[in-house]
Parts: structure tokens; sequence; C-alpha cells
């Protein structure tokens, strides 16, 4: 038996599962999780002394790829002045003022914890500041494992939600209206049905907790339109989305301006951190100024500002955007050209560093049109690259990430690894 192996076994006696995150497990994709020793620019080592080539890049954040010297730079230094404070530090002024200055929604900003922090924060805050209840999420979008955000389409044209987990009361998920994404009628009939008026949209801005989604023209551009015209917040998730696909996120590719955006992932440079942030007006209504409470006991962490000011200034100077978006190109155009050589139905979405391969006929446009790609053909594919030393994520519903560790090399290898697989297709 093999040091992950054994590791699993022990972690399943005590730990749900054996893992902390539940698709870390490797339920979807069969076998059984490897473990890792160390990560380093575009590769994992497992504690079995395997190099793995890493499209997860933990999930999002390793844009720099993972354990870049100046951002441990950044936090051996911080650590001689101790881990946590308590009071306010010049780190978070710091970092506040680099999201403001980056990201265009955003006005004023609260540090907190976790992506989960920073969308659950937002939607009281947005609740809070209209004076309504309802909200509206898209099938398919993830914001975290919030209780009003893990809800789940019922039936019927207008879906009030049912809830996507056991313990969340039936209740909550009344409170919030489910739709597709990509079809702004639906908006339009949610907020005409809905007489006690509706508090905010949540969207990932391009989904990818589902594969990855783009938007139809024009419809952030409606969502906007509509959110204004009915006084509702318009809520950005740009946990996955911000820092990545362009410095100031999609807001800044589209041009379109949410209220509130909640951030994550790439701006904690690897430590856990949250943010959210907007119109001065309605951060306000936070607590100590305003009736929305909030807080965090390590929130503003002088560790995890360290860290992510780090990563946020790398970005500044090394923009490494222009070269993502090739070595994505590369690596979409590449797959693509396979399919069609093998005659596989396989749909790339890709921008950026960002992709996910839907094995579909179809462009995949909103959730059920994901569910009903093949998830048994990316199951042979995970399987069979992670043998060849390449790792893509443990599900057919999560997005493939490319960190600016990447090497022409490294897409050259996948390219190929991926037609071994297909051959056997
Ligand atoms: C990862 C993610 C979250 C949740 O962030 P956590 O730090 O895991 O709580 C929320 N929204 C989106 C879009 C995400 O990708």
């Amino acid at each position: 038996m093999n040091q992950s192996h054994e590791l699993f076994e022990r972690a399943k006696k005590i730990i749900p599962g054996g893992v902390n995150s539940p698709v870390r497990a490797f339920r979807s994709v069969g076998g059984t999780p490897f473990f890792t020793k160390k990560a380093s620019g575009s590769y994992l080592t497992t504690v079995d002394d395997k190099k793995l080539l890493d499209y997860v890049c933990t999930w999002g954040p390793a844009i720099h790829g993972h354990d870049h010297p100046v951002i441990r730079e950044a936090i051996s230094k911080a650590l001689q002045n101790g881990t946590s404070f308590g009071t306010p530090g010049p780190d978070e002024v710091e970092m506040a003022e680099l999201l403001v200055d980056i990201v265009p929604s955003v006005e004023k900003v609260r540090m907190c914890n976790s992506g989960t922090e920073a969308t659950m924060s937002s939607i009281r805050l947005a609740r809070g500041f209209t004076g309504k209840s309802k909200i509206i999420k898209f099938a398919g979008c993830y914001h975290g494992h919030v209780d009003s955000l893990l809800v789940k389409a019922g039936s019927g044209a207008l879906t009030f939600g049912n809830p996507d987990s056991a313990g969340i009361p039936e209740s909550f998920a009344k409170e919030t209206i489910v739709l597709p994404y990509n079809d702004i009628q639906a908006v339009e009939n949610a907020f005409t049905q809905t007489e006690e008026g509706i508090a905010a949209i949540i969207v990932e801005p391009y989904p990818a907790n589902c594969g990855f989604i783009l938007p139809k023209d024009g419809y952030l551009e409606a969502l906007r339109r509509i959110c204004s015209q009915n006084n509702a917040v318009l809520i950005f998730d740009e946990v996955m989305t911000g820092f990545r696909l362009g410095l100031g996120g999609v807001q800044e590719r589209t041009g379109v301006t949410p209220d509130l955006s909640a951030m994550g992932k790439i701006i904690g440079g690897g430590l856990p951190v949250g943010a959210f942030g907007g119109k001065t007006e309605i951060m306000n209504f936070l607590a100590p100024l305003g009736p929305v409470y909030q807080a965090g006991t390590l929130s503003g962490n002088p560790l995890a500002m360290a860290a992510g000011i780090a990563s946020l200034k790398l970005l500044r100077e090394t923009m490494p955007y222009e070269r993502l978006e090739k070595l994505g190109n590369q690596l979409a155009k590449g797959v693509k050209d396979l399919a069609n050589q093998f005659s596989i139905p396989l749909q790339v979405p890709q921008v950026g560093s960002m992709y996910c391969l839907f094995f579909s006929e179809v462009p995949v446009q909103n959730f059920e049109d994901a569910l009903s790609s093949n998830a048994e053909s990316f199951k042979k594919l995970f399987q069979h690259c992670l043998n060849n030393g390449v790792y893509l994520p443990p599900s057919a519903y999560e997005t493939c990430f490319i960190s600016a560790a990447h090497q022409e090399d490294d897409i050259a290898h996948t390219i190929d690894c991926i037609k071994n697989a297909f051959r056997s297709f």
C-alpha cells in the first residue's frame, strides 16, 4: 500500500470521508485521492514522490504557480512581527487601497476569511440596504456553502428554491429564487411576479463551478439594467474570476459594473482570505457605521494580508494575462483538434487561464446543458491523465486553471497525454 492510501485510511477514521472539502475525496472520478507533500511552480509532489502537472492550482488561488518566492518572502517577513494582532494593522489599509484601485466597482471594502463569508455577508448587506428579503441566484452557480445560496431549482416556472443540502430549512430556501443562467426573460418574469420585491441578484459573471460557462451577448448588461430599474443590488461573485481573467476581473473585461463584488482565492496568495466591497452608499450600511452586522476574529490577518498584497502586486508587475491567454488558447485548440481527429464530441470553453472539457455535442449555456455532458468520458480522461502525470480537477464540473508557472512544454505534454487517452476512447 502506498502512503497516500495509508493516510486516506487513517483520515477516514476521524475526518468525515477522509477530507476537509468533499470534492477532494475523488468520489465522482473513482479511485482514492493522492496526498500532496509539496507544491512548487506548476507541479505537485505527492507523499509517494510522484510529480504531477497541476491544473487545479489549489482551486484557483495559485495564479503565480505554487510557492512563488516573492509571496513566500512576504509571508516570512510578516511572520517576524507576529501572527495576529486583533487590532487594525497597516497591511489592511494597503490591501484595501489595492482592491479599491484594481476592482472597478469597489469604492470601499471589508476583509473576511473565505469566499463563503464574502458572499454570505454581501447577501446580508444587500438585504439590509434594500429592506427586502428575496434574492435571485442561478442554477449551477456556486457561491460557497451559505444556507441561502445552497439552494437548487424547484419545479415550476418561477422556481422558489429547494434546499440543496440537508440541514437547510425549506423556509430559508424559499427566500431564494433559482433561475437558469443565460435566460433574461426568466429574470424579467421573476421581478414582475415577486410582489414584495427582490433585494439582490447574485451571479458568477462567468460561471466556473459547473464546468465553465460564458454569458450570451448582452446577458450581464441586462442583469445590470434590471437591477437598476428595480432597486435591487447586483452582486458579482468574482471569487474565482477576479484577478484571474484580467486584473480587474470580469467586470473590467465586460465593462459591466456590479453594486457589490465578492472576492477571495487569489487575493489571499494561498492563505485563507475573502473580501467584499462596492459602492460607498451600500458599504456604509455595515457595522460600526450602519445596522448590518459583520465581523471576524482573524479578518485582516497580517500573514494573509502580506501574502495577498504580494500576490496582487506581483500581478501588477508581471501582468501575466496575455501570456496566460496564449497558453489557454494553445491548450483549448490542441484538445479541440484532437477531439475532431478522433470524432469525440467535446466542447472546450476557455477564457485566459480558465477552461473546461465538456464531453457534449452542443455548446454548454447553462447548468442543464452541463449536466447532460458525458461525465463517464471525463472520468476516463481524468484517470488516464493522472496515471500519466497530469492532474485535472477530480470532477467533470470543475474548471481547470493554468498558472503563470506553466510553460509551453507543459501544454504540449498535456495535449500529448490527452491524445493517448483519446486513442483508447
Ligand atoms: C470558491 C468559491 C467560493 C467559496 O470560497 P471559499 O473560500 O471556498 O469559501 C464562492 N464563490 C465562488 C465563485 C467560488 O469559486
